[in-house]
């Protein structure tokens, strides 16, 4: 137990009594289950949800917004926990709250001479899809339609707002299918003789009314209530259950949104933008959301009510051309734009209606932008001095660094490919990425081709768990149907490929291997490309272009101002001196692991390793060995070259040696043919002695045997080569005056005595090879930490190793238990959907059990060897949440893939913005 000093316990009981202030506090709020718009504020989205407390906020800072009233969340919660009753006395609060906008607006609620109208509008603390629609013009019926009419002089128009209201309402509230509305506006139109909607007569809309409300009693077998009163009770419910309706708790389970938060009904006094040619109706960003461009951006309808602007029915104006239409409120909407950006600080994203040229505001929030558009926002934001950088770094989240990165489509033959009439469909941009490949219909011929190195896109209707081993290998996953949370989707951003979800135009036929599209046609084998950025989809292959970081100069100075903030250093995974290169220009400050095995695997060297492994004799194997020196002396001079000034912790050999053989059961197949042909019984012999030497290799489990130290045990000279190779490279980049800092890491450690039988060999080695070139260089000697065992003692691995580098992939498998193949391809995506697991452990580091092992590893070694240099180089060293766990438990550095390092600045710096921001709130 931690031992409480006094200053400790006095911060405890300060803050136990702030929390029991702000809880009664809380409490309060929490009771008072109706707030005026002009009582509550922006800080007030819990209570209020996410539309309430804009509107909230604007009403008090007084903008002009029509005068309406919020239900809390907790109604909501309340509502839903006792089986879906209101609390008691909660529509008399409505009511006496309904008076209050009465008074405002000098209308009365159900009055046939002057009948206030109001909205019913949903808004949940983050805004949600799934959650009900709103329902404009509630409060009409045939008598308070009369006073509409007659107040505005405009029977049309009253008619009008009539249809919409029934149509809404029985759509939304009475769950009648929207398109039965749909069609018998068509047949009237059809009738009539009518184009457009604005093209029927105030006669033709009473009967529109009159046959809905027909149809709902048909559907429905209820009359359309004609109370104003008994509407807007339906309508509050209506929102309540909506709130635990399907589509909204499979959005919030898969956002991981809790179910408790509730929703809160917003009531607020109708204004109309359908009143003629100085009414309209609008939506703006005060930025544009796509590049971040400082300008007004949006788009706007005159004479229009609601959801207009958004249906597609008519075609919107942009947001500019109101300066001419109506010049006076198009001012003052951008006054009021600006204003309400500095108030928030942030983007906003608006709505608004102007009647009889008077403007109202009805919705701000906080935009939503692309990953271009976040950074230049956040940068200029910064510069403009509205926030600060410390505030800039955080409102970037590191994963769009990354899709900023993403290979993109080149434009140009992007283009080509539009023009040629290429672009077969949009859908739903599921997963960022632009990816190029054969078409595939099934998951199997997908492995299939694939296994070839040929890109595929998996094509399918959509995609269930037996899919999984196609989207695998696929370099990106089409489907005709699906959400943003269907499998496809959620599986793709898991395995971060590019996916288009949902392309709903596209017909797609497993059985007949093909897609079509307004009869082109598409067949296995053909190319097709898709953009899981815009959700574009094309039918052929396109060609990608890397992003080229320097041009992008607003991330440029971002990550500077990361690079201020950030403890942990960042460094990458490079092979070859081509990635490291692309590592030094993405600022990676080391080379946290360099793999020697992939450079055995090159075709000039492969029958050189193969001749080293299957030597009969250490005569032999020497021979491969004296040849494999030079080669491997060149890879080194490349790579520690291109790191000139700076580390490069070069990995010894792991992987089990058959990876290096051909496979057993090609191998039996070909000895098999050769023997029944009999013609090249030279042939024969070497494949049978090829045969036997793999077959006396073969491993039940490979993953546990004969691999990484183990290896170099039993094979010393292999590590005897490797080391010389690496100090021989160092020496003679010594002589040309390039300082280097190699580090030679040995895999697999579990027991010290491991590492000292190594280290015995590899220290008087090293220091041969400086005698013979008569040059020192300093080097390290250390470990990866990737067996648990190693963990528990990294005390004792301490005193031999000087720096460890936690190999998280293996220490995830071994921990959990899992061979990672296995579980992504079987079982490990259903954990996930399924909540056993939060999420995919060989994503983000599990903090609790894999996390914890590493904490004691970096706290023995430390104690062993206080100034012990710690990293991570497995694939969690590239991924935020996991970055934020390095930092606090103290490594020096994360490494990860080139491409990843520029999000694992980002990330870094809001790992120590977090943790000084958690320090102020603690010494508050
Ligand atoms: P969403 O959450 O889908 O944006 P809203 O509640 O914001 O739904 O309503 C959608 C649109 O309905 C608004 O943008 C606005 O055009 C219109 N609207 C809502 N309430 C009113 C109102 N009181 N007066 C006029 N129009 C309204
Ligand atoms: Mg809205
Ligand atoms: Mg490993």
């Amino acid at each position: 137990m931690a031992i409480r000093t006094p200053e400790k316990a006095r911060r405890r009981a300060v803050s136990r009594r702030r929390t029991a202030r702000s809880t009664r506090s809380a409490k309060a709020s929490a009771r008072k289950r109706i707030w005026l718009f002009e009582e509550g504020n922006a800080s007030m989205r819990e209570l209020l949800g996410g539309k309430g407390a804009g509107l909230a906020e604007m009403s008090r800072v007084g903008l002009p917004v029509p005068p309406g009233f919020t239900i809390t969340t907790a109604v909501c919660n309340e509502y839903n926990a006792k089986g879906r009753t209101f609390p008691p006395g909660l529509m008399d609060e409505v009511r006496r709250a309904l008076g209050s906008i009465e008074r405002k607006m000098g209308k009365r609620f159900g009055d046939a001479q002057n009948p206030l109208l109001v909205s019913v509008r949903s808004g949940a603390k983050f805004s949600m899809p799934g959650m009900m629609d709103t329902v404009l013009n509630l409060g009409l019926n045939e008598e308070t339609l009369r006073g509409l009419a007659a107040l505005t002089g405009n029977e049309r128009f009253a008619e009008d707002a009539y249809r919409r209201f029934v149509q809404m309402f029985g759509k939304i509230v009475l769950d009648v299918p929207g398109e039965k509305f749909e069609a018998i506006i068509e047949a009237r139109k059809h009738r009539g003789g009518a184009k457009l909607d604005t093209d029927l007569s105030a006669k033709d809309l009473t009967e529109i009314a009159k046959e809905f409300k027909a149809l709902i009693r048909r559907e429905k077998g209820v009359e359309f209530p004609t109370d104003p009163g008994v509407q807007l009770e339906m309508a509050i419910r209506a929102v309540f259950d909506s709130w635990m309706g399907k589509r909204a708790v499979d959005y919030r389970n898969f956002n991981k949104i809790p179910h408790d938060l509730g929703t809160a009904v917003n009531v607020q006094a109708m204004v109309f933008g359908n009143m003629g040619a100085e009414s309209a109706t609008g939506v703006a960003f005060t930025r544009n959301p796509a590049t971040g461009e400082k300008r007004l951006y949006g788009e706007y309808l005159p004479n229009a009510q609601g959801e207009d602007v958004v249906a597609g029915t008519r075609t919107p104006h942009p947001i500019a051309q109101m300066d001419r239409e109506l010049p006076g409120v198009y001012r003052q909407f951008r006054d009021v734009a600006k204003m309400l950006e500095r108030h928030y600080k942030d983007m906003q994203d608006l709505e608004f209606t102007v009647e009889r040229g008077k403007l109202w505001m009805l919705q701000t929030r906080s935009g939503k932008r692309t990953a271009q558009a976040a950074v230049k926002v956040a940068v200029d934001m910064a510069r403009e001095k509205l926030i600060s950088r410390d505030e800039a770094l955080l409102r970037v989240e590191p994963e769009q660094i990354y899709q900023l990165l993403l290979p993109r489509f080149d434009p140009e033959d992007k283009g080509a490919a539009e023009r040629e009439g290429k672009l077969l469909a949009r859908g739903l941009n599921a997963s960022p990425g632009a990816a190029t490949g054969m078409a595939v219909f099934d998951p199997d011929t997908a492995v299939e081709i694939g296994a070839n190195g040929q890109a595929v896109i998996l094509v399918r209707p959509e995609t269930n768990p037996d899919d999984v081993h196609g989207m695998l290998i696929a370099k990106g996953i089409l489907t005709a149907r699906g959400g943003a949370t269907s499998h496809a989707a959620v599986v793709a951003r898991g395995l971060g490929k590019p996916c288009v979800a949902g392309a709903e135009a596209i017909r797609v036929d497993p059985q007949a291997k093909l897609l079509s599209v307004d009869g082109q046609v598409i067949r296995q084998g053909e190319f097709i490309s898709i953009d899981g950025t815009t959700g574009e989809v094309f039918g052929r292959a396109i060609r990608t272009i890397d992003p080229d970081l320097t041009k992008e100069r607003d991330l440029q100075t971002l990550l500077g101002w990361a690079d201020h903030v950030r403890r942990l250093g960042v460094w990458a995974n490079a092979d070859y001196p081509r990635d490291a290169a692309r590592a030094r220009a993405f600022s990676a400050e080391g080379i946290g692991l360099c793999r020697t095995e992939h450079m055995f695997f090159e075709e000039d060297r492969l029958p050189i390793v193969r001749r080293m492994i299957l030597a009969e004799n250490e005569g032999e194997r020497q021979r491969a060995l004296d040849q494999l020196l030079p080669i491997q002396r060149q890879d080194f001079v490349g790579i520690l070259r291109e790191m000139a000034g700076l580390t490069v912790v070069i990995r010894l050999i792991d992987p089990p040696l058959h990876e290096f053989l051909p496979r057993y059961d090609e191998l039996l197949v070909e000895v098999a043919e050769l023997r029944v042909r009999g013609t090249d019984p030279r042939g024969l012999e070497e494949k049978e002695r090829l045969l036997r030497a793999v077959a006396a290799m073969r491993e039940q489990n490979p993953m546990l045997g004969l691999r990484g130290i183990r290896l170099g045990i039993l094979y010393p000279g292999i590590i005897d080569m490797q080391v010389r190779a690496i100090l021989e490279a160092a020496c003679t980049l010594a002589k040309e005056g390039v300082r280097t800092h190699p580090e030679i890491m040995i895999p697999l450690v579990g027991h010290p005595n491991e590492l000292r039988v190594v280290e015995q060999r590899v220290r008087p080695l090293a220091d041969r090879v400086m005698a013979e070139q008569r040059v020192r260089v300093a080097y390290k000697f250390g470990t990866m930490i990737e067996i648990p065992r190693a963990c528990v003692v990294a005390d004792e691995i301490a005193e031999l190793a000087e720096f460890f580098s936690f190999g998280s992939n293996d220490l995830t498998q071994l921990i959990f238990g899992f061979s990672r193949d296995d579980a992504e391809g079987k079982f490990l995506l259903r954990y996930v959907s399924d909540k056993i697991l939060p999420e995919n452990p060989f994503q983000v580091l599990d903090a609790k059990g894999v996390g914890a092992l590493i904490e004691m590893a970096v706290r023995l070694g430390r104690k062993a060897r206080p100034d012990i240099e710690l990293g991570i180089c497995g694939e969690h060293g590239g991924d935020p949440q996991s970055i934020e766990f390095c930092h606090k438990v103290g490594l020096t550095y994360v490494s990860c893939s080139p491409f990843r390092v520029p999000t694992a600045r980002l990330a870094a710096a809001q790992a120590a913005l977090k943790e000084k921001q958690a320090r102020a709130e603690r010494d508050r």
